[in-house]
């Protein structure tokens, strides 16, 4: 066949000989620990804690029974779906299934890249889509979602097809690279990096407006409020958006997305419902986000470990040929053996990002409540949005691990009674 013919001479007489991996297992150990050091120290380790966790204090018995429902009925259709993905990714990896597949398409070398990218994305997303039915029926009965089947389909297709794009360009990147150079990890880890950053940058102006609508919050006490706040702390801020969440979900939220000329403060429509000190309270955490450029830190530390994945897939891929019966990445049917190692590896780092979040969030938490002084509105926010968005009042170790981005409700509300006691204010 003519692929197998021009793929051998791809990268040289062997892409895998000693000097090469020994050079990138240098180069993947000395990034590892440059990753490892700048994560540490950029994680703000040493945030106030409080004591323990206490739901019955704050939570009824029937608020409690009804977010360990929820939590139930939710928990096993991501189970079951992310035991997908990873059976997936694993037959990827081990097996020529998607050799197989991709020995099937035709075009130059980029279209089949991008074809395989949109064949093995579509079977595995099939394979999810009855439990994302089933998951959005949970989120109906419990009054979480908004949204009928036709704008439900849209958001997942619109989700697939970002994927499928980010996915395809990293992928045509990297088997061009291959096919050029033999060191291709080299500039495949300065890709990675560059692409990750750029991806985050772009974000929120490129993206977010694929599911939402953002307008300016309107002129009044509580922009007034707001804008006075984000003086007051230094932070400077031209707007605070509003998205039209309330389409999709009942749930409150906000967040900081994008950073430098990009970066902004998002509230839900949704949260407006809430009595305003309250809202106040959600934005001074953001405000938090913002002064201390947490996104811009995340997307470094994201993009340093994205070029790590490119090294580690040049040094893992060699082990894997016999298995998935493609030999060197320059060729177009390496893209599922690809798929499948991002795949595993992003899994593998999500409980070290989680572990990071919770602590970067804890210390939103401390910047919200050192700028308001005012713990008492900072419990009956929590106790608001737990209830609301019927959240998991006591994850369990494999949730916590694999899911909490954030501290639970009962951890945050206790952080806050801590936070009233080392400062002299009433306890909640
Ligand atoms: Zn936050």
């Amino acid at each position: 066949m003519s692929v197998a013919e021009d793929d051998s001479r791809a990268g040289g007489p062997d892409p895998y000989d000693g000097r090469l991996r020994r050079q990138a297992a240098v180069a993947l150990v000395l990034l590892g620990l440059a990753t490892v050091v700048a994560a540490a120290l950029t994680t703000p380790w040493r945030v106030l804690t409080g004591g323990p966790p206490d739901p019955d204090r704050d939570f009824t018995v029937a608020q409690i029974a009804r977010a360990q429902a929820f939590d139930a009925a939710v928990s096993l259709s991501s189970y079951l779906s992310l035991a997908i993905t990873l059976v997936f990714a694993g037959v990827l990896v081990a097996t020529p299934f998607g050799a197989h597949v991709l020995a099937r398409l035709k075009g130059p070398w980029w279209l089949r890249v991008i074809l395989g990218v949109v064949v093995l994305t579509a079977i595995v997303e099939l394979l999810r889509w009855p439990l994302g039915v089933w998951a959005e029926t949970l989120m109906r009965d419990y009054g979480l979602s908004t949204q009928d089947w036709g704008s439900w389909t849209a958001d997942r297709l619109k989700n697939l097809a970002v994927e499928v794009f980010l996915t395809s360009l990293m992928l045509v990147a990297l088997v061009a690279l291959a096919r050029k150079v033999r060191r291709w990890w080299i500039p495949a880890a300065a890709g990675a990096f560059a692409l990750t950053v750029a991806a985050s940058f772009v974000y929120p102006v490129v993206f977010e407006p694929l599911f939402n609508d953002f307008t300016s919050m309107r002129q009044g006490p509580l922009r007034t409020n707001l804008m006075a706040m984000a003086e007051r702390d230094g932070v400077p801020v031209e707007d605070v958006l509003v998205a039209d969440a309330s389409r999709r979900t009942t749930a409150l939220n906000a967040y900081v997305s994008g950073f430098g000329a990009t970066r902004r403060i998002v509230v839900y429509d949704t949260l407006l419902r809430a009595p305003q000190p309250e809202v106040e309270l959600v934005v001074a955490h953001e405000l938090g986000h913002a002064k201390k450029d947490d996104v811009l830190h995340g997307t470094l530390i994201g993009g340093l470990g994205a070029a790590l994945g490119a090294i580690l897939l040049y040094l893992v891929f060699g082990a894997l040929r016999r298995r998935t019966g493609v030999t060197s990445v320059a060729d177009p049917r390496a893209v599922g053996a690809v798929m499948g190692l991002m795949t595993l590896g992003s899994l593998l780092m999500s409980p070290a990002q989680n572990l990071i979040s919770r602590h970067i969030e804890a210390r939103a938490d401390v910047h919200a409540l050192d700028l308001t002084r005012d713990p008492a509105t900072f419990v009956a926010m929590q106790r608001r949005l737990a209830v609301t968005n019927i959240s998991d009042l006591s994850p369990d170790a494999m949730e916590y691990l694999l899911y909490a981005s954030h501290p639970s409700s009962p951890e945050r509300i206790a952080m806050a009674r801590a936070w009233a006691k080392l400062n002299g204010v009433p306890v909640p």
